[in-house]
C-alpha cells in the first residue's frame, strides 16, 4: 500500500483541461478557443520574426549560461520598467520602482502574494468576478484572503461599473484591488478613460492599494502605451501601485517564463527595500529566474530597430483578432433570427469575447460542435480563423436556442 493513499486525485484545470480534451478530439471540425494563445489564419503557433532574430544574435554572441542574480537580468528590469510606465516617467528617474524578474505573469504574481502575505496582515486582495481563474489559485496559496467586486454586468453584456464602485466603496480601507491593465480576461470589457479616472478617485480615497495585472500591454489596442495608460494614469496621481507584467502574449513567449513585478513606491528608500524583500521571497522559492525570455525581452525592446519590427508584429496579431471578430459577429448577426443584439462582441477587446453561454450552452458547444471553451462562456479569438468563423457561429445560435 502507497505512503500516498491518503493524496486525493486533483480536479483537472478548468483552463488548460480544455487543451488536454481537445488533442483526445477526432473531429475534423473541432476548435480550441479554450487557451488564450495566439493562431495563426492557419491555427498554428507563432513565433515571432523578432524573437527568431534577438536569438540569433543571442547565438552569434555566444552568450553564456550563468546564473542571473535573483532579482534576474538588469538589462530586462530596465525595460521592462520603462516599456510599462513610459521610459521618461518620474518614478523610474527617481529611482522609486522595484522591479524584478518573475516567472512570467503568474510566478510574479506569486511574489506579490508572498510580499503582501508578510507585510499586510489580514489586508484582503480584491478581484473581479469574473477574473482569471487562477487568481483565486494564487491568493489561496500565498495565504491571502481575497474578496470580489462586481465587473460584469449580465443584463448588458458589459461592465457594472455602479456596482464595481459601490463594493470599492464598503471594502475596508487599505485593500488591494486587483486591476486588469487592458483586455480584462475573461470579459474583454475594459472601463473606458473616464470610468478609470472614477475609480482611480475611490481607490484613492479609500486608501486602497492598486495592483494590476498587465498580461496584454500592446494586445488590446495594439498599441503599447495605449494599452498602459490606465496604469500610467494611477502612477501620474502619485499612488503606490503593483504591477505584474507578462511577455507571454504579446511576445508569445509563453513557455519562456519572462515577466516581472513592479512595485511603484512614494520613496526610494522603500524601493530598496521592497525589492530586497521580494529577493529574499523568490531565492527558497526558485533561487533565481531563467535567462532566455529576459534576453529576448532586452534585446528586442532595447533595440530600436526591432522595437519597431515588434511593434509591427503586434499590430498584426491583434488586427488579425479584430478582423474575425466583427466576421463572427457578421456571421451571427445574418444567420440569427431570433433579434438578439449581438453588439457586445465588437464592444469587447483583447483575445477574448465572453458570449454569455452558461454551463450548459457551454457543454453542448464542446459535446455537439467540437468547440473547446471555458465553461464560464469564454472564447479565444485567438484561437479562431475566418474560415471557421460561420462554422463557430452556427454552434454558438444552435447553443443559445
Ligand atoms: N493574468 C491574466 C489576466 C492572464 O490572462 C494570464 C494568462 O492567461 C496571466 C496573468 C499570466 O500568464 P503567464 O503566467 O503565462 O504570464
Amino acid at each position: 500500500v502507497s505512503r500516498f493513499e491518503h493524496v486525493k486525485m486533483a480536479p483537472p484545470d478548468p483552463i488548460l483541461g480544455v487543451s488536454e480534451a481537445f488533442r483526445a478530439d477526432t473531429d475534423e471540425m473541432k476548435l480550441n478557443l479554450g487557451v488564450g494563445a495566439y493562431r495563426t489564419e492557419e491555427l498554428q503557433p507563432y513565433v515571432l520574426q523578432v524573437v527568431k532574430k534577438a536569438e540569433n544574435l543571442m547565438l552569434e554572441r555566444g552568450d553564456n549560461k550563468e546564473y542571473l542574480p535573483i532579482e534576474g537580468l538588469a538589462a530586462f528590469n530596465k525595460v521592462t520598467a520603462e516599456l510599462l510606465f513610459g521610459a521618461d516617467n518620474p518614478v523610474i528617474k527617481e529611482g522609486r520602482v522595484a522591479t524584478v524578474q518573475g516567472l512570467s505573469g503568474t510566478g510574479s504574481l506569486r511574489l506579490a502574494g508572498a510580499l503582501i502575505e508578510r507585510y499586510f496582515s489580514g489586508a484582503k486582495v480584491l478581484i473581479s468576478s469574473p477574473t482569471w481563474g487562477n487568481h483565486k489559485n494564487i491568493f489561496n496559496d500565498s495565504n491571502v484572503p481575497w474578496g470580489e467586486y462586481r465587473y460584469y454586468d449580465p443584463k448588458t453584456v458589459g461592465l457594472d461599473f455602479d456596482g464595481m464602485i459601490s463594493d470599492l466603496k464598503v471594502a475596508a480601507d487599505g485593500s488591494f484591488i486587483l486591476l486588469h491593465g487592458c483586455a480584462h480576461n475573461p470579459t474583454g470589457i475594459d472601463p473606458t478613460p473616464e470610468q478609470w479616472e472614477k475609480i482611480a478617485d475611490v481607490i484613492q480615497e479609500k486608501n486602497h492599494i492598486p495592483f494590476f495585472d498587465v498580461a496584454y500591454q500592446g494586445f488590446a489596442s495594439g498599441s503599447l502605451d495605449e494599452d498602459a495608460s490606465s496604469v500610467r494614469m494611477f502612477v501620474a496621481r502619485g499612488m503606490e501601485v503593483l504591477v505584474a507584467q507578462s511577455y507571454s502574449k504579446n511576445l508569445g513567449l509563453y513557455s519562456e517564463r519572462i515577466g516581472a513585478m513592479n512595485v511603484v513606491c512614494s520613496s526610494p528608500d522603500a524601493a530598496t527595500r521592497v525589492k530586497s524583500q521580494l529577493k529574499r521571497i523568490a531565492r527558497p522559492m526558485y533561487s533565481n529566474p531563467p535567462i532566455h525570455g529576459a534576453r529576448i525581452v532586452a534585446n528586442v525592446v532595447g533595440d530600436p530597430v526591432l522595437f519597431n519590427e515588434w511593434k509591427e508584429e503586434m499590430e498584426l496579431m491583434a488586427g488579425r483578432i479584430k478582423t474575425v471578430r466583427q466576421k463572427l459577429f457578421d456571421s451571427l448577426s445574418t444567420k440569427d433570427k431570433s433579434g438578439k443584439d449581438w453588439s457586445f462582441i465588437l464592444k469587447q477587446i483583447g483575445m477574448f469575447s465572453f458570449t454569455g453561454l452558461n454551463k450548459a450552452q457551454s457543454d453542448n458547444m464542446t459535446d455537439k460542435w467540437h468547440v473547446y471553451m471555458t465553461k464560464d462562456g469564454r472564447i479565444s479569438l485567438a484561437g479562431l480563423n475566418l474560415a471557421k468563423c460561420e462554422y463557430l457561429a452556427d454552434a454558438i445560435i444552435d447553443s443559445f436556442h
